[in-house]
């Protein structure tokens, strides 16, 4: 068994499928599920061996590593063009990873403050409670990033696109400033996905996942990943993973596996779609305001199509007009969205991040961030274009009675 080579220009639809692939003796056309624990040594010698250096294919015990996980971990790194990568049980655990196993107390950091609320616990109450020194900038701000990374910066930290404003950063400026220092960059990359924008190109050193959304892309399980440099991994990553548990089970990385097959074809139908959603619903009465960065009103219209030509992702923000009572007439009156805070599924999914993902924030956080009583964020699915729209405006006509 072991990993089949593919052409080195392989484009990322082909890499999406064939990366990383691994067969077993019975020549499987399907990725085999290894659910096992451990594995068997021929003997007590080369036990031995394997823990002082174990091979490309060679497992020791699946929190280690496994060959279903190795298959994901290789095809997700190939369609990022990073060396290597780790994967993990959660989104969440890839975030704290990537930060926790690089920092130590006395070290600085620089954050932008628009962020996914568990990512912002990490930072604000995890990594300074170990002391960790976080600072929190206006990610849109180059001259706030540049006043606030200081020569003994460590790490730097953002979404590309923030969640749920999706406020759009720029990347390259970010991490050009970071390395100046000497600083890594880690981008959490969930809203733009891995076929829309590749932040690694664009200079991220390291790039986050939860891959429970646009990867899996059906709502069925939980799996993050990290992507990087092979010694960032291996030296950094992988030790701090491998003895603290956050490891991917086999089953869910096979789910992810399939995920990655057809997450092309997936995530450019959804983002195509979410253009035709925002272009039908910009301006309409009832809305104060229709955030997509596909739209050349976005604040940041011309940085996202450098950094995502031609897309404008898959996630929209929508400020209805009546406050909170107007969005949830709104979110109660649609027939075919539903009301969850996951997202990037087939199934369109919508919610309002104030009273649910951001409610922990203060009213002066929310209001700092722009996540109004208004504000709804709708991540567009797999079904037509057509009928999300007449439900949406459905919808809005609800909230509008
Ligand atoms: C969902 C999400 C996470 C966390 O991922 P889980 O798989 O739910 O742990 C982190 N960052 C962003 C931007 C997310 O949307």
């Amino acid at each position: 068994m072991g990993p089949k080579q593919l052409p080195e220009n392989a484009r990322p639809r082909t890499t999406a499928i064939h990366g990383g692939t691994r067969r077993s003796q019975y020549n499987e056309v399907s990725e085999a599920i290894f659910l096992t624990q451990g594995f068997v040594y021929d003997n007590a010698e080369q036990a031995e061996a394997r823990f002082i250096e174990s091979g490309d294919d060679e497992f020791i015990y699946a929190r280690y590593g496994n060959p279903t996980v190795r298959m994901f971990e290789e095809r997700i790194a190939a369609l990022e063009g990073t060396e290597d990568a780790f994967a993990t049980a959660s989104g969440m655990a890839a975030v704290n990873a990537a930060l926790t196993s690089h920092l130590k107390a006395g070290d600085h950091v620089v954050s932008a403050k628009a962020l996914f609320g568990s990512c912002l616990y990490i930072l604000e109450d995890i990594l300074t409670r170990y002391g960790v020194e976080v600072t929190f900038v206006d990610g849109c701000d180059l001259a706030a990033w540049k006043a606030a990374i200081r020569p003994d910066t460590k790490a730097v930290f953002f979404e590309s696109m923030s969640n749920p404003t999706l406020e759009v950063i720029d990347i390259r400026a970010v991490c050009d400033l970071a390395r100046a220092v000497g600083a890594i960059s880690i981008v959490d990359n969930v809203f733009a996905t891995p076929v829309l924008q590749r932040s690694g190109e664009l200079g991220a050193d390291v790039i986050v996942y939860s891959a429970t959304k646009h990867i899996d892309g059906q709502g069925r399980c939980l799996a993050g990943v990290i992507c990087g440099t092979r010694e960032f991994i291996r030296k950094t990553v992988e030790p701090y993973l491998k003895h603290t548990g956050g490891s991917l089970s086999p089953f869910n990385a096979w789910v992810m596996l399939k995920g990655l097959e057809t997450i092309e074809l997936r995530v450019r139908a959804q983002a195509e779609s979410a253009a035709k959603v925002a272009s039908a619903l910009q301006g309409k009465d009832g809305f104060s305001q229709v955030v997509y960065p596909g739209l050349t009103d976005h604040p940041q219209y011309e940085l996202n199509q450098s950094q995502m030509p031609g897309a404008g992702g898959t996630m929209l923000a929508l400020e209805l007009a009546g406050g909170k009572e107007a969005a949830f007439k709104f979110l109660n009156a649609l027939k075919i969205v539903v009301i969850s805070n996951n997202l990037g599924d087939a199934k369109s999914i919508i919610t309002h991040p104030a009273t649910t993902t951001h409610q922990r924030l203060t009213d002066e956080q929310r209001a700092e961030l722009g996540i109004s009583d208004g504000l709804v964020r709708l991540s567009i699915g797999l079904e037509d274009p057509q009928d999300l729209i007449e439900d949406l405006l459905g919808g809005l006509a609800a909230a509008r009675a």
